[in-house]
């Protein structure tokens, strides 16, 4: 009986790993057209200042409208997009179009943007992230390209020197999802980054779990050692915000300020702050 349960169980798992390759397989075909298809949006999510609680910028997170599926989450379409080499062609889209909507923004808010590790080793990428500067007329000091630990683990030396790079003529390096790659302490020891975003796992169960605590704390204060900024990703209640305070976190990005929302929203969002200043105090309520 064991055995035939178990057996069963295979055939099951194996009936759906097929029809998550061929959904997989159909997705990559129809990320071959999205771009084509204008199926791409950016959303934008806020990142605050922990003090003040005002805006400091908005992280760009993409969303891929299916013409049947709806919306792909990045979950799914980010890993593929990867494996097929197309990340190269979809980050620069990213890139052109965030710089562009960036340099329209008030107080001179940051731009935050994802960048794959395929796309941070690629020949183009310095040309790339030029480009989109000039073109849309953002200030250097104004982008924040934010890379993970996968990026510096592919090849070292290249990631060291495009990053040394892109940091010459101004661009600023975030660290992402810190705390859930490999080598973390060396990689902060050898790569000169300006910001570092602790993963929100490790928010999520503040401040109740003690071995989330001490990570965080830990983290606090190796940032304040190396004189780099901490900010923590996926803060979502005043608990969390009053523990974070606490440990002198110097920025906080998450639902609790708002969730990733369209471009429209984030520009009503930032006018609402430069026509009334009082809106700023009403930051925590923003909600989408
Ligand atoms: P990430 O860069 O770490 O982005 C943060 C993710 O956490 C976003 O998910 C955001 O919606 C989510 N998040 C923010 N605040 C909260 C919160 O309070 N609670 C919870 N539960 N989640 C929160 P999203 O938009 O689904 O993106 C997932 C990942 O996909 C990103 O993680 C990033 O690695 C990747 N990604 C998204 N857009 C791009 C892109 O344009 N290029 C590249 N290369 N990767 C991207
Ligand atoms: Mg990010
Ligand atoms: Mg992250
Ligand atoms: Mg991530």
């Amino acid at each position: 009986r064991a055995k035939e349960n178990g057996k069963n169980r295979i055939e099951r798992y194996e009936a759906g790993m097929e029809e998550s390759n061929r959904s997989r397989a159909a997705l990559a075909m129809d990320l071959r057209n999205a771009i084509g298809n204008d199926e791409f949006e950016i959303y934008y999510q806020l990142q605050n200042d922990t003090v003040t609680g005002k805006a400091l910028g908005a992280e760009a997170l993409l969303r891929w409208h299916h013409p049947e599926r709806g919306m792909v989450p990045p979950s799914e379409f980010i890993p593929i997009s990867e494996d097929t080499g197309l990340i190269t062609q979809i980050g620069e889209m990213v890139l052109r179009r965030a710089c562009h909507d960036a340099a329209a923004w008030p107080n001179r808010m940051r731009l935050a943007v994802n960048v794959a590790p395929k796309q941070l080793l690629d020949d183009k990428f310095i040309r790339i992230v030029q480009e989109a500067l000039l073109e849309s007329g953002l200030s250097p000091d104004r982008l924040e390209l934010e890379i993970t630990e996968s990026s510096i683990i592919a090849d070292q030396q290249h990631a060291l020197h495009v990053i040394r790079q892109l940091k010459a003529f101004g661009v600023r390096i975030a660290m992402d999802d810190y705390g859930t790659g490999y080598s973390s302490l060396s990689t902060l020891h050898n790569f000169p980054f300006d910001k570092i975003k602790i993963d929100r796992s490790f928010i999520a169960d503040l401040p109740g779990n003690d071995h989330s605590a001490a990570i965080v704390r830990a983290t606090l204060i190796l940032g304040k050692a190396l004189k780099i900024p901490i900010l923590a990703e996926g803060v979502e209640t005043e608990e969390h915000i009053a523990f974070l305070k606490n440990e002198g976190c110097q920025e906080l990005q998450g639902f609790f300020f708002g969730k990733p929302m369209r471009l429209n929203r984030l520009n009503e969002h930032f006018g609402e702050l430069t026509q009334d200043g009082s809106a700023q105090e009403n930051d925590c309520e923003l909600r989408s």
